[in-house]
């Protein structure tokens, strides 16, 4: 049965009215001219929700391909791109740079603590002659939030261009691209966003075009080659037919966050994470993150005797609900609860817990205090 209720950091939950978008009739992307509008329209709404000036463009593939499309047009061989490092997906940056020629140097800092910008500071003091510069907004496997409006501009002003993953950052934790100059902006549509899985969103300055045109070798892809999307407004033209149907659901998902209000969106993740993180810490465990700082997830150290598959094999085979744990190293150390997009809800919210209270209760966890209760004093 693949029906289930998913708590997970990704794919969250799509509202009625984004999962019905999909049911209208189907366009044809190439000669129907209203579509390159719609598209544009759709695009511009989304600057909107990351104060943006920047060209951005809505692709068909999950947001690994925005990340792969990212390094695959600005990288030529040779070139030395700083990786920053403090999380799974924030050291994986360095096998896309890799793969495309790039001379990938690492920035590796503590897994538990956001990067601190005094430390990048004296390190670029040092050694600054890099192409760009990979960081990830949210490490989702660990719950890392970094301040991309810190970062950036002290990169930018080494002459460092900046890609930045926020699949699973933006709409749950501010992003502003005015403030914080970046260069490359990656987002996923089932994240915060609340759509279905297959659009990634990649969001290009200036600058970034100009490195673009300056390559002297050709961009070693096709598909993940971000320069065949330059000219598709002027010329009316996409450079392959686009999934309407999934640009029409993203686009209602859109509309759901700005009908809300993006800074009421904020605050109501906000809300809901620093309730989740007191209630937990309440009940007797502990946080991986010694920030206590994403919005979107909380990454929970599982306490001795206890795995976190424990876990969520009995929510899964008891209730037929999906929680997920980490990856690689972390698998069975860490649980996770998702609560972005429209899974950063109350009613979802405390549905979740129950669940986790139930769940740790049957493995012998002795807790301090009631999860649920805990939740309902802190989020009122
Ligand atoms: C979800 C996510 C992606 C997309 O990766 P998948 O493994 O395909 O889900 C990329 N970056 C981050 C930080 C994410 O959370």
């Amino acid at each position: 049965m693949i029906n289930k209720y998913n708590y997970s950091p990704g794919p969250s939950y799509v509202k009625e009215n984004v999962r019905l978008a999909r049911a209208y009739e189907v366009t044809n992307s190439d000669i129907d001219i209203d579509f390159v509008k719609y598209y544009k329209d759709t695009c511009d709404l989304f600057n909107k929700i990351i104060d943006s000036d920047n060209e951005t463009y809505i692709i068909s593939g999950e947001a690994i391909l925005g990340l792969e499309a990212a390094c695959a047009t600005l990288t030529e061989d040779g070139d030395r791109v700083l990786v920053l490092d403090n999380g799974l997906y924030g050291n994986g940056f360095k096998d896309f740079v890799s793969i495309y020629g790039g001379q990938p140097v690492l920035f590796t800092q503590d897994y538990h603590n956001e990067i601190s910008s005094e430390a990048l500071e004296e390190y670029l003091k040092e050694d600054s002659n890099f192409k760009y510069a990979t960081l990830v907004h949210c490490d989702t496997p660990t719950g890392m939030i970094n301040d991309i409006h810190k970062l950036c501009p002290i990169l930018k002003k080494y002459g460092i261009l900046t890609v930045v993953d926020s699949v699973s950052g933006m709409v749950g934790e501010r992003v502003s691209v005015k403030e914080s100059k970046i260069d490359i902006l990656l987002g996923g549509s089932q994240k915060a966003i609340s759509a279905q899985p297959g659009i990634t969103i990649v969001s290009v300055s200036e600058d970034a075009k100009k490195s673009f045109k300056n390559r002297k070798t050709l961009v070693r892809s096709f598909y993940a080659n971000l320069r065949i999307w330059e000219n598709y407004l002027e010329e009316q033209y996409f450079p392959y037919t686009l999934p309407a149907s999934d640009i029409v659901s993203f686009r209602v998902a859109l509309e759901n966050i700005v009908e809300e209000g993006i800074e009421n969106v904020l605050k109501r993740h906000e809300k809901i994470a620093n309730a989740v993180r007191k209630s937990i810490k309440d009940f007797g465990l502990e946080l991986f993150s010694e920030n206590d700082n994403s919005n979107t997830v909380t990454a929970i150290k599982m306490p001795e005797k206890i795995k976190a598959t424990d876990i969520s094999d009995y929510i899964l085979k008891k209730h037929n609900v999906l929680i997920a744990t980490s990856l690689a190293e972390y698998k069975d150390s860490i649980l996770r609860i998702g609560h972005m997009g429209e899974n950063a809800r109350i009613e979802k919210t405390l549905y979740i817990l129950n669940l986790l209270e139930e769940a740790f209760n049957s493995f012998g966890f002795k807790s301090k205090k009631s999860l649920t209760e805990s939740f309902i004093e802190n989020i009122y």
